[in-house]
């Protein structure tokens, strides 16, 4: 019998997504995974409105949509009315007229994909990281990866290493992480760090002090765009108590996740990347199936289990 996975609007931050709808997106994501279940018909078209850059989301949103046989149309700010001066909004309900159903949006300000939420009339719009705000689907990823490692994450220790201050991949991860029972730890240089972190995180005194502490570590890079000047005081400075080094992983139990892009010999050693335990190439590979079933459940595509699609 065919499921149709509830439609339950907008993806725009994890709080408002709530614990329920992050697990149900992690468990379809795992059965996309597994092929034990299956789109049982052509979606519409989704749109992929990318006013900043990107590569993993934007081509794992690909993928997903290519997998799924859904049209997709491509948008970047260069190339586009943007360039002409079009507004935000006149785009998202230009997107919208076009006929998607979908609007996959990364943008750089922190409130974007809210404004877009305001506009769309019919679309479900899906935040692919806004600004310093939020980034759902990289903290959807990243809890899959983690659960596939420990099973659960009731009491594990998941520490965030790095530029804080700036990142939306911190804010939707830790928020997530919470809801699923882990305890956080942070570590970063005194001005990357929120003033306004939450009160229940453990603080680390540096990179090697969160590999010995945590159970797994997120490693955050150095976010330049959206960084006032001399906020690190060089790189060289930086390394020496916030990267993650090679010999420090091979030390401890710890395993290493990154969002991406990593800038190696800055935040990491390069030989991390593809240590034992190191789970970064899983996190872009489960990225591709939490967006199937982000898109399955904003466009509310039936899914039925592969025995019964008779060929
Ligand atoms: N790719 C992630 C993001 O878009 C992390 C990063 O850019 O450092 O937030």
């Amino acid at each position: 019998m065919d499921t149709i996975i509830t439609m339950p609007g907008h993806l725009i931050t994890i709080e408002q997504a709530g614990i329920e709808r992050c697990t149900a997106i992690i468990e379809w994501a795992r059965r996309f995974r597994n092929r034990d279940a299956v789109p049982s018909q052509p979606p519409g078209t989704v749109a992929l409105a990318f006013f900043e850059p990107s590569t993993r989301t934007r081509m794992s949103f690909e993928v997903a949509a290519a997998m799924l046989g859904a049209r997709t149309v491509g948008f970047t700010t260069s190339g586009s009315s943007i360039e002409k001066g079009e507004s935000f909004e006149d785009t998202i309900a230009t997107i919208e007229a076009l006929g998607a159903e979908a609007i996959v949006l990364r943008h750089s300000a922190s409130d974007a994909a809210e404004r877009a939420a305001a506009i769309a009339t019919r679309a479900i719009i899906i935040n692919a990281g806004d600004g310093m705000h939020q980034h759902p689907t990289q903290a959807l990823l990243d809890a899959m990866t983690l659960l596939d490692t420990f099973g659960t994450l009731e009491k594990r220790r998941i520490a965030f290493i790095g530029d804080v201050l700036h990142s939306r991949v911190f804010r939707s991860g830790y928020t997530l992480f919470r809801m699923l029972g882990a305890e956080i730890g942070v570590c970063a240089p005194p001005l990357l760090r929120s003033g306004h972190l939450p009160l229940d995180m453990v603080e680390l005194s540096d990179a090697r002090a969160a590999l010995k502490w945590a159970d797994a570590v997120v490693v955050l890079r150095l976010q330049r765009e959206r960084m006032q000047s001399g906020l690190v005081p060089s790189l060289a400075d930086y390394r020496q108590r916030w990267a993650v080094r090679i010999a420090d992983v091979e030390e401890n139990s710890c395993y290493v996740l990154h969002p991406g892009p990593v800038n190696a010999g800055v935040e990491l050693d390069a030989a991390v990347v593809d240590h034992a335990r190191s789970l970064i190439r899983r996190q872009v590979t489960n990225g591709v199936f939490v967006r199937v079933a982000v898109l399955v459940e904003a466009l509310g595509i039936p899914v039925v289990q592969p025995s019964s699609v008779v060929t």
